[in-house]
């Protein structure tokens, strides 16, 4: 097969008249028979990668995709280009999947969709080696790598793919995989020589931005109160959260509307029809929302807590600037969304904590890092970048250190004498000599350090108490309700002299400056 021929289809059954660069390159490996992993995000085209040497090439295209929901639409929406398509998987009925697997077996058919249980189930291997398979596409291919942050067990078994049919081209594809998960797909699917495809993951047009989670609401009012009837999405941990923040914004005379995996398929379908007709902007919603949306003129995401990873993270705001316009995303960050989500990792999936709990550190280190944030985000895909992005808050914004010695020997002295036995909050009242009475009741205003801190305000106090948390001059003791504890490098600090940099804490004016610029 050609590329002219290539061309044709493309016109043909897609109505586009060019190839978007390296669909191009990948079909031509496809056609050389040739396997490759292909790494490109949301939006990309990776469809166009299987279905055109699907429709030019002789036999069936297999594609195994875990998303079974959207199997039907697809292959709706390529019947009607005149593509011979099928699918087959678990809510089809017995005579529906025969009438499809004689389709497939006759050669009738030019792609066939399957979910991976149907793919690795025993009675349909001698099917797959009778009828002709011209390719196999592995959809969402990261399901396959338990360091991938969506593993499903039944994606392992495909590695009698490349066993049993070794002369036909497999193709994986994904929109997220960092270099570790690129390496298991390789490595389960054991491709022999595959060619690795990865298009930037730059969205340039994206701008990024992290703010404290301190008062959230407010600064989401602000925020939409600057961008009036423009389309957003505000993703919150609980559906409960989604309810409340939706009731809050209506209050303030904001169209706005919740979504999330409890309400029925009815009711979903309506948000998300008045969401895309633009008659709600705004969106408050959890996870569930924005698969398979096809919206482009979302022209903000906001995280209004800590999402689990970067790959989520990632994800998530690529929801947004779809057409390449200006679109800008916030995450409100806290150090009590890092350990909210640790619980939750902990609780509700008992497997891979140890990788989850580790991916969530790496979106811990984004959103606490001093440097260009689109740099890290790149990096963490594998892309290298030389230069810092100019439209992130930390290049808008570089943040300034201050000496920040006396203010850590402060709080370590101070949790020193409270015994290791508070909280942060706790503390840094204790630092500014309020008079609350769990203090008195405990006798904490007795202390050398009482109200030692008084001078620098709460807000100021949580932020430099971060980054202590942050570089390791204190801990947050998990087990023992959230005390903070010294560390061997608070010792340094209290009794060797050690130098604390800190990011200085901007007054209120510079951050009403900031914020204005936006
Ligand atoms: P992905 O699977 O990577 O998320 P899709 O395959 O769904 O992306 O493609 C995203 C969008 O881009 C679709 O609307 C698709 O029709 C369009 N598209 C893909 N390739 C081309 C092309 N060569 N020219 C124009 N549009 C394209
Ligand atoms: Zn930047």
């Amino acid at each position: 097969m050609n590329m002219p021929a290539a061309q044709d289809a493309l016109k043909k059954y897609f109505g586009y008249d060019t190839f978007r660069p390296m669909q191009a390159d990948i079909i031509e490996q496809v056609y050389a028979g040739k396997d490759s992993l292909v790494l490109m995000p949301t939006g990309g085209g990776k469809s166009i990668c299987y279905q055109v040497p699907a429709v030019t090439l002789p036999g069936t295209a297999v594609v195994v995709s875990p998303l079974i929901s959207l199997m039907k639409d697809q292959v709706e929406a390529l019947r009607a280009n005149g593509v011979q398509a099928a699918f087959l998987n678990s809510s089809l009925g017995e005579a529906d999947q025969r009438a499809v697997e004689d389709q497939f077996f006759n050669g009738e058919l030019q792609l066939l969709y399957v979910s991976p249980e149907k793919l690795t189930s025993r009675d349909f291997l001698p099917l797959l080696k009778r009828a002709k398979v011209s390719l196999f596409a592995i959809d969402e291919a990261h399901c396959i790598s338990s360091w991938g942050h969506d593993f499903r067990p039944e994606y392992t078994r495909m590695k009698f793919l490349k066993q049993e049919f070794r002369d036909t081209p497999i193709l994986a594809l994904t929109a997220t995989a960092d270099k570790l998960t690129r390496k298991d797909i390789l490595r389960q699917l054991n491709l022999p020589d595959p060619q690795v495809f990865i298009s930037s993951f730059d969205r340039p047009n994206l701008s990024l931005e992290v703010r404290p989670g301190q008062r959230r609401r407010e600064q989401i009012l602000r925020f939409i109160g600057k961008r009036p009837n423009e389309s957003g999405i505000i993703y919150c941990l609980s559906r409960k959260g989604t309810e409340q923040l939706a009731e809050k914004l209506q209050d303030a005379g904001i169209t706005a509307d919740y979504y999330h995996a409890g309400l029925s398929p009815e009711e979903r379908d309506a948000v998300q029809e008045a969401f895309i007709n633009d008659n709600t902007p705004v969106i408050c919603a959890t996870v569930a929302f924005g698969m398979g949306i096809d919206k482009s003129n979302v022209r903000w995401v906001i995280h209004y807590n800590l999402p689990k990873n970067i790959e989520s993270y990632y994800q998530e705001i690529g929801r947004a600037g779809r057409d390449g316009a200006k679109s800008d995303t916030v995450l409100f960050y806290s150090y009590n969304d890092v350990a909210l989500m640790e619980d939750i990792l902990r609780q509700n999936d008992s497997d891979q904590v140890d990788i989850k709990l580790a991916k969530l550190d790496r979106m811990r280190q984004f959103a606490e890092a001093v440097g260009c944030r689109r740099r890290i985000l790149l990096s963490y895909f594998g892309e290298e970048t030389t230069e810092d992005c100019g439209n992130c808050d930390i290049c808008r914004n570089p943040p300034k250190t201050i000496d920040g010695t006396e203010i850590a020997q402060k709080a370590l002295s101070a949790i020193y004498r409270l015994r290791q036995q508070v909280g942060m909050t706790l503390a840094i009242d204790v630092l500014r000599g309020s008079g609350k009475k769990e203090i008195f009741e405990r006798g904490y205003q007795n202390i050398k350090t009482y109200g030692a801190g008084r001078d620098i305000p709460f807000l100021e106090w949580q932020h430099y108490m971060l980054q202590l948390l942050n570089y390791g001059y204190i801990e947050i003791a998990h087990d023992e309700h959230g005390v903070l504890k010294l560390t061997p490098a608070s010792k340094r600090v209290l009794f060797e002299g050690e130098k604390v940099p800190l990011v200085r804490f901007a007054t209120v004016k510079e951050r009403q400056e900031a914020e204005k610029a936006q």
